[in-house]
């Protein structure tokens, strides 16, 4: 194991600092290491597990892709792309899909998709369109996008950056009321901010969001790349205030853990912008992508997952609410099965914390400092998430 580390550290960028576990194998919500140890995924790949490691119906649908076409390019039709697009847009109660391979490009996409609009529909002068982003955002990547980042690790060295971008803190209904104005295409949002550390926006923001975009005629556009499909309990997290964003992006758990699935979707208004070599992708709607979509799509209509996210994220956070004051937990928040845990730092910090994790056997994330994240697959089993609790109870009382 050790050697696996070491040659890992030798012969790849130093852009992640992984815990020391080296997985082997996994299934459900558990993993594996070289040596046999077992652990509890309380990460889910950031959601992109949502229906666990290796999920029977997933492999399934991928197995029998695997066997038919894998690739055409978009340079010919497929027999599952006009299936995919149409499932898609009616899970998400749009006209129309433009399938990408990862979130930051399907963020970029909803940026482009944006401006686009804003030239050709909104009638925005050239050059002029802006969108308004939050505080705390994390869209992905790209050069484009950490130029909207405020997080100096995510975009320091990256310049120059790409303007037409305006940041306002999240949550705030006044300072985007002030940031919009006749040039602005789009406010684009996380409904619950992820990498932020779980962050809930206060009640009614997300409605009032949707509000003054209406009013303002400006697109709502929701990156639901980590929040949606699921994770929160409903198929997207807008729901929980009942708003319907003009765009949705997703990404992450579409692929269901198996390939890399992301697409903006939206009305016929706005991907209708489109014409024939103005975007595209090589990889974007493939034959294999689609297959496992489609099947994670029809996963997500049997409202199970949703129901599982909802019962034992009640569950999740009122044991997490029985740790939080007094102790070393200072806040917990979030949404279905998916919370962030602010430990004093006195008590250590959130890598401490991850590790000592690994130690009990369950594998959590880190964030900012003293924030831990847990987002285990939808899958789990209430004493799986039971015994998972016991373990952060056991390093969070004193003597660990
Ligand atoms: C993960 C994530 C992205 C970026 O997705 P990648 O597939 O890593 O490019 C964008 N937005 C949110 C909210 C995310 O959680």
């Amino acid at each position: 194991m050790e050697r696996a580390i070491a040659a890992a550290e030798a012969h790849s960028a130093h852009n992640y600092h992984p815990l020391p576990v080296v997985v082997a194998s996994a299934e459900g919500a558990w993993m594996t290491d070289v040596e046999g140890r077992r652990y509890l995924d309380m990460l889910a790949g950031y959601s992109a597990l949502n229906f666990g490691h290796r999920n029977r119906r997933l492999l399934d649908a991928a197995k029998a892709q695997l066997d038919r076409v894998t690739l055409t390019s978009r340079a010919f039709h497929h027999d599952r792309f006009a299936e995919f697009c149409t499932e898609l847009a009616d899970l998400c109660g749009m006209e129309m899909v433009l399938p990408m391979n990862t979130g930051a490009e399907a963020i970029e996409t909803a940026v482009k998709t944006a401006r686009k609009w804003g030239y050709r529909v909104k009638g925005v002068p050239d050059g002029k369109a802006k969108i308004v982003v939050a505080e705390n955002n994390f869209h992905g990547r790209t050069t484009t996008i950490v130029s909207f980042s405020t997080d100096p690790e995510a975009r320091a060295d990256y310049g120059p950056y790409t303007p037409g971008f305006e940041i306002v803190p999240y949550g705030d209904l006044a300072a985007l009321d002030a940031a919009v104005d006749e040039h602005t295409v789009a406010v684009l949002l996380e409904p619950i901010q992820g990498e932020a550390g779980v962050l809930v926006p206060p009640p009614g923001y997300l409605a009032g969001v949707r509000e003054l975009t209406r009013a303002r005629g400006t697109l709502f556009i929701a990156d639901e790349i980590q929040s949606g499909l699921g994770r929160t309990g409903a198929t997207f997290a807008c729901e929980h205030e009942g708003v319907v964003p003009d765009v949705y992006v997703l990404g992450k758990a579409l692929g269901g853990g198996v390939v890399p699935v992301s697409a903006v979707v939206s009305s016929a208004e706005v991907l209708g912008v489109y014409r024939p070599g103005e975007h595209g992708s090589t990889f974007g709607g493939n034959p294999l992508a689609c297959a496992v979509a489609l099947e994670v799509i029809a996963m997500l209509r049997t409202g199970e997952f949703q129901q599982r996210a909802t019962e034992l994220g009640d569950h999740l956070h009122s044991e997490l609410g029985l740790l939080a004051g007094g102790g070393p937990v200072r806040e917990v928040r979030g949404r279905g099965l998916w919370a962030g845990i602010d430990i004093d730092p006195a008590h250590g910090t959130g890598r401490e914390i991850s590790e000592k994790l690994m130690d009990r056997g369950v594998l959590v994330k880190d964030t900012h400092g003293s924030t831990i994240r847990i987002a285990p697959p939808l899958v789990i089993s209430k004493e799986d998430l039971d015994w998972g609790l016991a373990q952060l109870r056991g390093v969070l009382s004193a003597g660990d």
